[in-house]
């Protein structure tokens, strides 16, 4: 079945100055570079994702078109650039995300804090969520990122706990749901966390899962439909409608979450700023 939602075209001068700017300072954002279909809202809305060290993942998720390898080098300069490009961009609410970094000591938490505090030298009034990796559940790493003054702390659940092992075969489901409690419980940030629909999961597993998240202190939640890169990923098992998004969303709020974004088109950093301000 094709499936091609409607979305507003990205203002070519939006794009034109974050390409000119992101250039200058080798930078990359998860918007650009998955061409994500909500750039027009989210830069008229100064918000953007960026994607730091490197873009090289040392894991290898079905449904996720990033290049897998190791030992990319790290940018010791990337803080100072981010803190220069959010700055030259006028952006007032950034997330900042990475690829995993199984290759790195701290598995890159370190640069995480290092970009933190570099951007809000530079933007004191900047809001930074962080979508982090799951770091392994090293303790270490997990206390530099809530450590880092970042304002809200994420991470991706990605799917139902019985499709987890073969959509992200290098992760783990019950680690991640152990980060985000950690995260929740050492933090006192609020911690958010993403399901894709569509990977092949039932409605009750994805209602169980968001229960699960919601036990281990998890308070916000994005439900968005997932879409295959290229015909070699992970395929698409079922497209819901809005209408089911919409009662989701609902339910979602029955449960217990205090603020959830649910739609077709919804990503993690989607609306981030608006979501539990
Ligand atoms: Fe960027 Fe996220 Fe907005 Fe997409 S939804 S344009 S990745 S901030
Ligand atoms: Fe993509 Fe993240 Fe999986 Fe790496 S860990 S392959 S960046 S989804």
């Amino acid at each position: 079945m094709q499936f091609k939602p409607k979305v507003k075209a990205p203002h070519p001068e939006f794009v034109a100055n974050m390409q000119k700017i992101l250039q200058k300072n080798e930078l990359m954002t998860v918007c650009e570079a998955a061409a994500c279909p909500n750039r027009a809202e989210c830069y008229e809305r100064s918000s953007a994702t960026f994607m730091i060290l490197g873009d090289v993942c040392t894991r290898a998720c079905t449904f996720c078109n990033v290049k897998t390898g190791h030992g990319v080098s790290v940018d010791a300069d990337e803080p100072k650039k981010l803190a220069n490009a959010i700055e030259e961009l006028g952006l007032q609410y950034v997330v900042i995300s990475s690829v995993d970094r199984d290759d790195l000591k701290d598995y890159g938490a370190g640069h995480f804090a290092d970009c933190v505090r570099a951007v809000k030298e530079k933007n004191p009034d900047i809001k930074i969520e962080l979508l982090t990796p799951d770091f392994h559940y090293d303790t270490k790493a997990l206390d530099i990122v809530i450590q880092s003054g970042a304002y809200k702390l994420a991470h991706n659940q990605e799917t139902v706990r019985r499709l987890s092992k073969s959509v992200r075969p290098q992760s783990d489901y019950d680690r991640s749901l152990k980060v985000l409690e950690y995260y929740a419980k050492k933090s006192h940030l609020r911690v958010k966390s993403s399901l894709m629909l569509g990977l092949g999961e039932s409605e009750n597993e994805l209602r169980y899962s968001m229960r699960e998240l919601l036990d281990v202190g998890v308070s916000e939640l994005t439900l968005g439909q997932y879409l295959q890169p290229t015909s070699k990923h992970h395929k698409v098992e079922k497209y819901y409608s809005q209408e089911f998004f919409d009662a989701i969303k609902e339910e979602a709020y029955a449960m217990g979450f205090d603020a959830v974004a649910s739609g077709i088109l919804v990503r993690s950093s989607y609306f981030a700023e608006e979501l539990g301000r």
